[in-house]
């Protein structure tokens, strides 16, 4: 125990702090969000993440606005297993053919007011998979979209940016 104790006070804090005008810009970006979740959701605004087929790089950038830096549920953004209970999709793609019923029943299972963000250059048209015998391409062929989040994949920042267009802007 002596040890290991005597191990953490010799290593210290290796951890680099975060750059103080990267934390100022998410700071002011969530209190907008905050805001505009407190006004349109009364506080609170649920997503269902929906993976149409894509590579699972956008999924890594989506788990990160749960991180320490972002921590979405501070403005209330809360994800959820089931569409019943959401008021947005976050819909990562491209389409398979496969997936194609999946995410057209998850759409139509989904309580106005139905917001639709497509995250990654996949969602939004295809991306580097585009049309094939595989792939229907970008979301926007199979549900109705209402922002699209380009980038491969799109920082979190930008994802936070995405949904915050949508709620302002789908009335
Ligand atoms: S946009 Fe890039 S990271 Fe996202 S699913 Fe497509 S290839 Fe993967």
């Amino acid at each position: 125990m002596m040890r290991i104790l005597y191990q953490i006070l010799r290593t210290g804090i290796v951890t680099e702090a975060m750059p103080r005008e990267i934390n100022a810009r998410i700071e002011a970006a969530g209190g907008r969000l905050e805001e505009a979740v407190k006004r349109r959701f009364r506080k609170s605004l649920t997503i269902r993440q929906v993976d149409a087929g894509s590579c699972n790089g956008c999924e890594l950038e989506i788990h990160a606005l749960n991180n320490p830096l972002y921590n979405c549920e501070r403005y209330g953004i809360r994800f959820t297993a089931s569409p019943r209970f959401a008021d947005m999709l976050l819909v990562t793609g491209p389409v398979t053919h496969n997936m194609e019923r999946a995410l057209r029943r998850t759409y139509e299972a989904t309580p106005a007011p139905k917001l639709v963000v497509a995250v990654g250059d996949c969602a939004c048209n295809g991306g580097i998979f585009g049309e094939s015998y595989a792939s229907r391409g970008g979301i926007g062929k199979v549900i109705p979209v209402d922002v699209a989040v380009h980038g491969c994949p799109p920082d979190p920042f930008a994802i936070l940016s995405g949904i915050m267009k949508a709620i302002e802007e789908k009335r």
